[in-house]
C-alpha cells in the first residue's frame, strides 16, 4: 500500500491514525493548524482497549514507561468521604481485558506519538497548516490551506476535532451541541509525604463531580471537576480560570479535595461541547475520526480511547482493501457508529449516575451501588466489559 493520505488535525487522534497508516505502508501527510501543536497540562485514562490500540502502534512501552498504573477506581460521597463503590483496576483489569489501565499526563501521551511519527520517514506533519476546505484537485482528494496552497492526495481523513472542517463535507453543516457543562482541569504538586493512594477517586457531589489522581511519573496529581452552568460557553483547552473559583465549586468536600485545591495556581476551564453520533462517517475518499465525529463527554474517560481505536480500525479497513478506498472508508464507518454512539450514551449514563440531585434518588442508587459492591465485590464496573475488553486489532 502506498496511497497518500492527507489528514486533519495532529492531535492524538491524528497523530495515532497517521501512525497506523505508515506502518502499513502509506505517504501521509498531517496538517495543523497550531504553530505548536501539544496537549493542556492534564491527565488521560487510558483503559485496556486504548492500550490495545497503542500496542498495535507499537506504543504500548513506551507509553508504560510514562503511565501510571492505577489499583482502583473508587466511587465517594463528598462531605463524610463515604466509599460508594470500588472497581479494582491494576491486575484485575489487565488479566480480564488483555491490557493495562494507565493513567498518564496527556502531554506524555502526546510526546510518544509525535516522536514516532518524527521518526517515521513516511509521516510529514505540518505545523502552521489550517485546513480550511476540502478542495477539488488533480488526484482522488485535495485540501485547501489558510494562505491558498492546495495539496492532492488518495484520501483525506478529518482528524480536526470537535469543531471540525472537514466534517461539513461528510455530514452537512452541523454545529457542536453545548453540553451545559464546564471542565475545570488542574495538576498540583505532590509533596513529600503526601503518598496518595494509587486510584481514581471520583467524588459525586450534586449538579458536579470531581476526579483525583496521581501521575507519579511527574509527581503531581490530577484533578478534573465538572459542574453543570448553562452561563459559560468558553471552548478553550487553556481559559485560565481562577483558582479561588475552581475551590467555591469544590471546597469543603473532603480533607484530601482540600489539600490539593489549596496547592492551585491557575487550573484551566472550558465549556464541554459535544457531536451528535452520526451514522455515515465517509462521503467517497474522504472521512471523520476521533472528537471530529464523535466528540462526547468526559464522564466514561473514553474520548481518546475511542480516537485511537478508530485510528486502528481505520488502517486495517484499508489494508484489507486497499484497491476500493472508498469501499474501505464506508466499512471503517460501518464497524464504528455503534460502538462509539454506544460509548457516548454511557457517558450521558455516568454523568447522570455521578451528579444526582434529589436525596431520595442519591440515597437509592448510592445505596444500591454500595450494596452491590459489597454483596458482589467483583461486579460493579462489570457493565463496562464491552467497552475494555474490546480488542480494535483483533
Ligand atoms: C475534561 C476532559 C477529560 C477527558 N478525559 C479523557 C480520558 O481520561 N480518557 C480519554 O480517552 N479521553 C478523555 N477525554 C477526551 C479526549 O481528550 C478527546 O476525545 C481527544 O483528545 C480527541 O482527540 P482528537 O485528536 O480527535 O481531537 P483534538 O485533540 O481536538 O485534536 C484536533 C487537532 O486538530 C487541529 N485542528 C483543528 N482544526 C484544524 C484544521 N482546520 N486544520 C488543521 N488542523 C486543525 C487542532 O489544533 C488539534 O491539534 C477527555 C476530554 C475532556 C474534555
Amino acid at each position: 500500500m502506498s496511497e497518500r493520505t492527507l489528514i486533519a488535525g495532529a492531535g492524538i487522534g491524528g497523530l495515532a491514525t497517521a501512525l497506523a497508516l505508515a506502518r502499513q505502508g502509506a505517504r501521509v501527510t498531517v496538517f495543523e493548524a497550531r504553530d505548536q501543536p501539544g496537549e493542556a497540562g492534564a491527565g488521560l485514562q487510558l483503559s485496556a482497549n486504548a492500550v490495545k490500540a497503542l500496542r498495535f502502534l507499537g506504543l504500548e512501552e513506551a507509553v508504560a514507561a510514562r503511565a501510571t498504573r492505577p489499583e482502583a477506581v473508587e466511587l465517594r460521597l463528598p462531605g463524610s468521604g463515604r466509599l460508594v463503590s470500588r472497581v479494582a483496576l491494576g491486575k484485575t483489569h489487565e488479566t480480564r481485558f488483555g491490557a493495562p489501565y494507565f493513567h498518564i499526563h496527556r502531554a506524555d501521551l502526546y510526546e510518544v506519538l509525535a516522536e514516532a511519527a518524527d521518526a517515521h520517514a513516511g509521516i510529514q506533519v505540518m505545523t502552521g497548516a489550517r485546513v480550511v476546505k476540502v478542495a477539488h484537485g488533480k488526484g482522488a482528494v485535495a485540501v485547501e490551506l489558510e494562505g491558498g496552497a492546495t495539496t492532492d492526495g488518495d484520501l483525506l481523513i478529518g482528524a480536526d476535532g470537535v469543531r471540525s472542517t472537514v466534517r461539513e463535507g461528510v455530514a452537512g453543516k452541523d454545529e457542536p451541541v453545548f453540553t451545559g457543562m464546564v471542565a475545570w482541569r488542574a495538576c498540583v504538586p505532590i509533596e513529600p509525604g503526601d503518598q496518595p493512594p494509587q486510584v481514581a477517586t471520583v467524588w459525586m457531589g450534586r449538579g458536579r463531580h470531581l476526579v483525583t489522581y496521581p501521575l507519579t511519573h511527574r509527581g503531581v496529581m490530577n484533578l478534573i471537576g465538572v459542574v453543570e452552568k448553562s452561563d459559560w460557553r468558553e471552548e478553550s483547552w487553556s481559559a485560565e480560570g481562577a483558582a479561588d473559583e475552581m475551590r467555591a465549586e469544590f471546597g469543603g468536600w473532603h480533607k484530601s479535595v482540600d489539600m490539593w485545591l489549596s496547592r492551585l495556581e491557575t487550573p484551566l476551564r472550558w465549556a464541554l461541547y459535544e457531536r451528535h453520533p452520526l451514522s455515515v462517517w465517509s462521503a467517497g475518499r474522504v472521512a471523520l475520526m476521533g472528537d471530529a465525529c464523535h466528540a462526547m463527554p468526559p464522564f466514561l474517560a473514553q474520548g481518546a480511547a475511542m480516537a485511537l481505536e478508530d485510528a486502528v480500525v481505520l488502517a486495517r479497513r484499508i489494508a484489507a482493501m486497499p484497491d476500493d478506498l472508498t469501499r474501505a472508508l464506508r466499512e471503517y464507518g460501518e464497524a464504528r457508529h455503534e460502538r462509539t454512539a454506544k460509548v457516548q450514551a454511557a457517558s450521558w449514563a455516568n454523568a447522570w449516575r455521578f451528579h444526582l440531585e434529589s436525596g431520595v434518588l442519591r440515597f437509592c442508587v448510592y445505596g444500591a451501588l454500595g450494596l452491590a459492591s459489597r454483596v458482589a465485590p467483583g461486579q460493579p464496573g462489570r457493565m463496562f466489559d464491552w467497552i475494555y475488553g474490546y480488542d480494535p486489532a483483533a
